[in-house]
């Protein structure tokens, strides 16, 4: 090769580090050979999907042949009644992730800056550089957002701030009061997504719902995802809620057929399903219960959190510990990317799974 076709890349893309998901447990029972894994590193629900998800899917699967609804009719509708929101309010994603890219696209250049919080979800820093605009990024609070350090940051050139709610991987909450506080600070010329990707999760009484400030704010674009409590994250579902003039956009630069058949037809009956919501909450919640104690008893500090994860914190280096835990037959998610190098982030799985992962990391850690 003559060429070097890193350099005809565009700026942005050329520092571009690809996104590191969790490692799959098909990829370490070939190369430990194990049998038995247990995955804690994704985020995904350990009580699968809905069975009412599954029948519907299997339902439709004569139905390969044609393409998809790009209007996303039947989902926009059943998301409209579940919001009190009117469809052409709603974007649909091929998982939220898409939608997080598209707002980018859309409204980002080279010139733009674009506000996120230090230990922040890696896709916003991915969205941003692959459209060659610049991130500012404001030091962490215990952790979290520190909500008054990014409505500081804002500039004449800022277009766009992320705010996850709670955050990932740290599952640290802003409460209502905080939110509305700053969102009053924000010029209506810049966008702000909030990403509610674990909304489902939080019990909290002070924990805002996005869906109720969107009347308030007009530059307020609230993203959720079927991934996460639904338990569907190998269809790829997401969507975004926001003013219809801003979905209207988004809907320019989207696919066609942005959302796969399967992935709305199963959406549709997951919003049926709320039983399956409420059982996951209360697996949840019993399984975050069961891995403080289990720290307690470890010696271990944690970053207290109110999604389906939690970040353990080892006081060394968390490497050699998640390598000794794959070793062991536990995926857990490292964090150094995320300037996180002595945490290590767990998923929440059922009892059975905790158990498993609590006692190989008293192993990993005695060793
Ligand atoms: C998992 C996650 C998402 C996106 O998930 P999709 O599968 O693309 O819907 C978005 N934001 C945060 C903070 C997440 O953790």
């Amino acid at each position: 090769m003559s060429c070097d076709y890193i350099e005809l890349a565009i700026k942005g893309v050329q520092g571009l580090r690809p996104y590191v998901p969790g490692k799959p447990v098909e990829e370490l029972q070939r190369e430990l050979g194990l049998e038995h894994v247990v995955k804690l590193a994704s985020n995904e629900n350990p009580l699968g999907s809905s069975a009412q998800v599954v029948k519907a899917i299997q339902d439709e699967l004569s139905e390969l042949t044609r393409y998809p609804d790009g209007n996303g009719f039947i989902l926009k509708k059943a998301l409209s009644e579940k919001h009190a929101i009117g469809a052409e309010c709603i974007t649909l994603g091929n998982g939220s992730n898409e939608i997080l890219e598209l707002i980018a696209r859309a409204y980002l250049d080279t010139e733009s800056e674009v506000i996120f919080s230090e230990h922040s979800f890696a896709v916003y820093p991915l969205v941003t550089q692959a459209v060659g605009a610049k991130a500012v990024v404001t030091p962490a609070i215990n952790w979290g957002h520190d909500l008054q350090a990014m409505a500081q940051a804002v500039t004449e050139k800022t277009r766009l701030i992320f705010v996850a709610n709670p955050n990932n991987p740290t599952g640290t909450w802003v409460t209502e009061n905080e939110l509305t506080a700053f969102l009053e600070q924000i010029p209506e010329r810049v966008i702000v997504v909030l990403d509610e990707a674990y909304f489902d999760y939080v019990g909290e009484a002070e924990y805002p719902n996005g869906e109720k400030l969107l009347n308030r704010f007009a530059n307020l674009v609230v993203t959720r995802t079927f991934s996460k409590a639904y338990g569907m994250a190998a269809l790829r579902a997401g969507y975004s809620l926001s003013n219809s003039v801003i979905a209207d956009v988004l809907n320019r630069v989207r696919q066609p057929f942005n959302m796969n058949h399967l992935a709305m037809v199963g959406a549709v009956a997951a919003l049926q399903d709320t039983l399956f919501i409420e059982q996951s909450k209360m697996v949840n919640d019993s399984g975050m219960e069961q891995y403080i104690q289990g720290f307690k008893q470890l010696g271990l500090g944690y970053i207290p959190s109110v999604g389906n994860f939690i970040c353990v914190d080892l006081q060394r280096d968390a490497g050699p510990v998640y390598e000794n835990l794959l070793q062991q037959g536990v995926i857990v998610r490292p964090v150094a990317n995320y300037g996180m190098p002595q945490h290590l982030r767990i998923t929440i799985g059922t009892e059975a799974e905790n158990k498993h992962c609590l006692d190989a990391l008293a192993k990993a850690l005695g060793a």
